[in-house]
């Protein structure tokens, strides 16, 4: 388990764009992918409402999930009504962190008997926007949950009761350790369906089930090396995401892709003078999600 990932997938409604989706199922199916979804149990954010509304969505989601994809449950209303950042400070505006926790356990619990009255019983969280704080974990403990997908360690780990598999990436790719790749399937382009079918013909072998990844034993508990390392990683993040917002370097990234990595290395080393020395301009590639 030294590099190894598995995939989710966010924000899954009844209208979502389902072209999208059954674009990246396609290519899951085809590679053998069961990924973990994140299904919104009552969504009430108009930007995640992207196609037409299927009345049988829940029929077909635990039909999914009797082949073998896991669910998990992503938030409630999926409205963001804080601007805390939470335990992990990767975006500053939640549904949950900085409310009291009476308020919290009563959506998540909201939540849970939605997706139970569906046939569903999702024990695993996935926070809009990446955003809890301690109310939020003791609610989740309270009302059953086990796992949380997040987190920003090298290696999944306990923390008040509740195992975190941590999710460092919004692109396919390995990191190092065990990752969760986070895909937003309704902001997908046609880039982003070669890059994902590019990295499983590739790396299909260290691709895991989110259930393969949760289910082994060995994990620590949260100690102080590994507080460490997550805030080693979120600190090369934050800088990563800084230089991504620079115009030099996304004219870089732009210039210098290809579908094939190792082209893409050598342009990218090739590049290098240019990224350094050169001149400054907008660039639009895509910025790395949270
Ligand atoms: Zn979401």
């Amino acid at each position: 388990m030294t590099n190894v990932c598995t995939f989710r997938l966010d924000d899954i409604t009844p209208d979502m764009d389902w072209d999208k989706f059954y674009r990246v199922k396609a290519i899951f199916d085809k590679y053998k992918v069961k990924p973990l979804i994140g299904v919104v149990p009552q969504n009430a954010d108009p930007g995640l409402s992207r196609g037409e509304y299927h009345e049988d969505f829940w029929e077909y989601i635990a039909s999914l999930q009797k082949n073998g994809w896991l669910v998990a449950q992503h938030g409630f209303r999926h409205v963001y009504e804080t601007k805390a950042s939470g335990l992990l400070g990767l975006k500053p505006a939640s549904e949950f962190a900085g409310l009291p926790y009476e308020t919290q356990y009563e959506k998540i619990k909201n939540g849970r008997e939605i997706l139970q009255k569906h046939g569903l019983d999702a024990t695993i969280f996935m926070a809009p926007g990446h955003t809890y704080d301690k109310n939020t974990l003791r609610a989740l403990k309270k009302l059953g949950f086990v796992c949380v997908t997040d987190g920003y360690t090298d290696i999944p780990y306990y923390m008040k009761g509740l195992l975190f598999v941590p999710c460092r990436s919004s692109q396919p790719k390995l990191s190092g350790g065990v990752d969760t790749i986070c895909i937003h399937c309704n902001e997908l382009d046609e880039g982003d369906y070669r890059e994902l079918e590019n990295f499983l013909e590739k790396h299909a072998s260290s691709v895991l089930p989110f259930a393969e990844i949760a289910g082994q034993l060995w994990y620590p508990k949260k100690v102080l090396m590994l507080r460490l390392q997550e805030k080693r990683n979120l600190l090369r993040r934050r800088i990563k995401t800084r230089l991504t917002g620079s115009g030099t370097l996304q004219l870089y990234l732009q210039e210098t892709y290809d579908e094939n990595p190792s082209v893409k290395r050598k342009k990218r080393i090739f590049g290098l003078p240019r990224l350094l020395f050169g001149r400054k301009r907008n660039g639009n590639r895509r910025q790395n999600k949270t």
